[in-house]
């Protein structure tokens, strides 16, 4: 049976918006709470009963994690631009190949506000 399971891991950082219009707020250095959920998908092991350890999940991203958390991420090589979107490509990117069965990345900046890219 397939299943899909998701992650939710935390990390704090400061951006800004250097391509945001004049005047935009976002163009100012600020910082979030940055939440970002990893969804993967696949069968379950009938012998286990379960497909994946969410643990594995959490020891795939502590890397991006430590690279990211505390830091200026427009300061990160490919993560000029500051955007979620950006980001969100970029912890798919790092994470697939690495994370059996990676279906989506999605990144949170405020409570109402997130970018979700499940590759091309
Ligand atoms: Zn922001």
């Amino acid at each position: 049976m397939r299943v899909e399971l998701r992650k939710r891991l935390k990390f704090e950082a400061a951006h800004h918006l250097p391509m945001a219009p004049e005047g935009h707020r976002c163009r100012s250095v600020h910082g979030h709470s940055y939440t970002v959920e990893i969804a993967v998908a696949g069968e379950v092991d009938p012998n286990r009963g379960w497909f994946l350890d969410y643990g594995d999940i959490t020891r795939e991203f502590e890397p991006i994690r430590l690279m990211l958390d505390h830091k200026h991420i427009n300061d990160v090589p490919g993560l000029e631009s500051g955007t979620a979107e950006s980001l969100a490509i970029y912890i798919y990117r790092k994470l697939k190949g690495s994370l059996p069965g990676l279906l989506e990345v999605t990144v949170r900046e405020t409570e109402s506000s997130s970018c979700t890219y499940r590759g091309e």
